[in-house]
């Protein structure tokens, strides 16, 4: 009998996170002061972020040590599973051979808590009372609840309108471990009402919660602001499954020759490619490939150069592809990918050719999520459905070169709290949204006034 789980003990959570920065060929650009232009210093974020993430967030170390409490609390639910998809490889009659590393075995469901235990507990160090944050289909408003509650940190969520009205669990859920919920765009903040003066059934977006978090934070001292994707540290904390999908790939006497994973703002992508990655600047021969919504196509039809984080201008300008800060993406199912940015790191790595990157409509994905669950068990969240999809795009490929590989995709969260978008796809009813390109372009143009990136 083949195996079909590679599990390992507690003692092998790993003890440090690996820092990409240390092993890219060329670095990404620096970010920007919007207001000078000129690249930002490390203390221009210390308004909303404790400086021992500011310091991970500029790191050139290869590797920096994760905290015993962290461990201690990863404890809960790590070292997570790696799956071989041995039922998946016969119904699609492979003979590839197809891993997952699954990371819906943590207490909110997703890969999500791996960063918002170290961001509670190093603003907890620094002495901070309160965290603010954005939230799409709620993941991230929840594993932030979750982490704040072990730290006796207050949490305060914004969460995008749509997601807000679709998916009441997800609030629940915050509501459980103490946190607090409110729509976005709110009338709490200044960016909220200003949104709201102009498009009252506004349904939200990333940007905008962003906004309001950053805004709140900004403006008190006890408050700080917790980002859940995007930025350099968290995409460093999520390397934890990478260097542990490495080590079970070895216990399974494998390698794999393509890693693929959604992307919304690049963590848990960069989390599983960015240890596999290492080892493709370092010589060896595999593909990565990053799958996006083609509702919400930021790397494959954004722009390279720089843009803001959120709609209404208040972060710092980023190095990234970006369909414009205030780009309203299609209502799909997967609000984690509904972002109009990607993190810097990741549009690095893409624009320099290491990784590419593809995208699929959310009707294909559904539909391999459905097979998925019907012969591997788990119920995927639709975000890594995308991935899921590209699995299969590969196995038909290597069929078409007469080839057999092996591939490697991160499950990064259950769709337990999406029965609503199953219910949508399994009526029939399901629909891609296609981009609207009219409000694309619109979007887009703000972005030729940007710095450009040579
Ligand atoms: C948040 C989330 C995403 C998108 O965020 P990334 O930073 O790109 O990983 C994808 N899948 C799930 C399950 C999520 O919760």
């Amino acid at each position: 009998m083949a195996q079909h789980r590679y599990l390992l003990p507690e003692d092998r959570i790993p003890a440090h996170w690996y820092n990409i920065a240390a092993d890219l060929p060329s670095m990404p650009p620096p970010p920007l002061n919007p207001g000078t232009g000129q690249p930002l210093g490390p203390e221009a974020l210390a308004g909303i972020f404790p400086m021992s993430l500011i310091e991970q967030e500029v790191s050139t170390d290869r590797y920096i040590a994760i905290p015993d409490p962290v461990r201690e609390i990863y404890a809960m639910w790590r070292p997570t599973p790696m799956y071989r998809a041995l039922g998946l490889e016969k119904a699609l009659g492979t003979t590839c051979k197809i891993f997952y590393k699954y990371e819906g075995v943590s207490p909110a469901g997703s890969h999500k808590p791996n960063t918002s235990v170290p961001q509670a507990y190093y603003n907890a160090q620094a002495g901070i009372k309160r965290l603010t944050t954005e939230t799409g289909a709620g993941q991230w408003g929840s594993s932030l609840s979750f982490a704040c509650n072990l730290f006796d940190i207050e949490c305060k969520v914004f969460m995008v309108r749509v997601s807000y009205d679709s998916k009441p669990y997800r609030r629940m859920m915050m509501e459980t471990w103490g946190g607090e919920c409110v729509a976005s765009p709110s009338e709490e903040t200044n960016a909220g009402r200003a949104i709201l003066a102009e498009h009252p059934d506004s349904p939200g977006s990333l940007g905008i919660a962003i906004s309001e978090a950053v805004e709140q934070a900004a403006m008190n001292d006890d408050t700080n602001y917790a980002l859940g994707s995007v930025l350099n540290h968290v995409l460093l904390h999520q390397t934890v499954v990478g260097e542990e999908a490495k080590e079970q790939m070895e216990m399974a006497g494998a390698y794999p020759d393509v890693v693929i994973g959604c992307v919304g703002g690049g963590s848990n992508f960069g989390g599983l490619a960015f240890p596999f990655l290492q080892d493709k600047i370092a010589g060896k021969d595999i593909r990565i490939v990053a799958v996006e919504p083609a509702s919400c196509p930021t790397l494959t039809r954004g722009t390279y150069g720089y843009d803001f984080g959120d709609t209404a201008q208040t972060t710092p300008l980023l190095p990234m592809h970006s369909l414009g800060h205030d780009f309203i993406p299609p209502s799909i199912h997967s609000g984690g990918l509904r972002y109009h940015g990607m993190a810097p790191l990741v549009s690095h790595v893409v624009h320099t050719g290491l990784v590419e990157a593809t995208a699929h409509g959310q009707v294909e994905c559904f539909a391999e999520a459905v097979r998925f669950a019907r012969v591997e068990g788990i119920i995927p969240a639709p975000e890594p459905s995308h991935a899921i999809r590209q699995v299969v795009v590969e196995v038909e490929r290597a069929r078409e070169e007469g080839v057999e590989k092996t591939i490697l995709f991160n499950l990064c969260g259950h769709g337990h709290f999406d029965m609503a978008a199953y219910a949508d796809f399994l009526s029939g009813n399901m629909k891609d949204l296609a981009v609207d390109e009219g409000e694309l372009a619109r979007a887009t143009e703000v972005l030729a006034a940007m710095p450009g990136i040579a």
